[in-house]
């Protein structure tokens, strides 16, 4: 464990350490030490984490952490947040973050408890990370269209079996993201091109769409700001 950068202090005292494993939760990934110590990760909007198998090649200045053995290294650039925690912080940090439909234990339910008694509109609950997550700005738009809700319904408003049917959709888009390493939310029938991989121009329904046509009804897809993101949508399917 090094820090070519110098930011990242406890990689003195982790390097040489057994690595137990590494654990996601939302946004937050966690590289498990021996005698529970945990690098606490958050990529924000342009961290990334680059792992590459042999040659071991040296640095760049920007690298915060590198993990490496004698067959990969693993570098870590351009995170907010990089730093050794123990089970205190990790637990208080878990205990703040909804469920996140990547993870087989989570329980939907907790979401719904948040959502049943809330006037914010379901697209501002569905980023934020106390009620569900892991959920970023595609999945929020893509998950939303799918189930052909309009973004600014209120989450009182929303039934219970919307909910469990959105919380689905949601497992099944992001899984499916895992595997492939990209999203597509299209059904193979709204492509241009139907067969085959699906194009990045095809990969999404509403998603970076501004005034270009729905797949589904023609109508021109709509774009707004909420809360700091940009939200899109279709005023007739949804
Ligand atoms: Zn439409």
């Amino acid at each position: 464990v090094t820090s070519p950068q110098g930011r990242f202090d406890a990689a003195a005292l982790l390097d040489g350490e057994l690595l137990e494993d590494t654990e996601a939760f939302g946004k937050h990934l966690m590289y498990r030490f021996s005698g529970e110590r945990w690098v606490h990760i958050h990529l924000g909007l342009f961290g990334k984490i680059r792992t590459v198998h042999t040659p071991v090649d040296t640095p760049r200045e920007t690298v915060r952490l590198r993990l490496s053995t004698d067959q990969w290294f693993t570098d870590l650039v351009g995170a907010p947040r990089c730093a050794m925690i123990g089970p205190d912080e990790r637990a208080t940090l878990l205990e703040r973050l909804g469920p996140d439909p990547l993870r087989p234990e989570a329980d939907p339910h907790e979401a719904w408890t948040r959502i049943a008694r809330s006037r914010q509109p379901v697209a501002a609950l569905l980023m934020n990370q106390q009620v569900v997550a892991g959920v970023g700005n595609v999945f929020r738009a893509e998950v939303l269209f799918r189930s052909g809700l309009n973004p600014f319904v209120e989450g009182r408003a929303l039934p219970q079996d919307g909910w469990n049917a959105l919380w689905e959709d949601l497992r099944r888009l992001m899984r499916a993201g895992v595997r492939a390493n990209r999203i597509v939310s299209t059904r193979p029938e709204h492509r241009e091109r139907r067969r085959g991989r699906a194009r990045r121009s095809d990969a999404t329904y509403v998603y970076g769409r501004t005034d270009e046509p729905c797949r589904v009804c023609g109508t021109l897809i709509r774009r707004t700001d909420l809360m700091g993101r940009r939200l899109y949508w279709c005023p007739s399917c949804q």
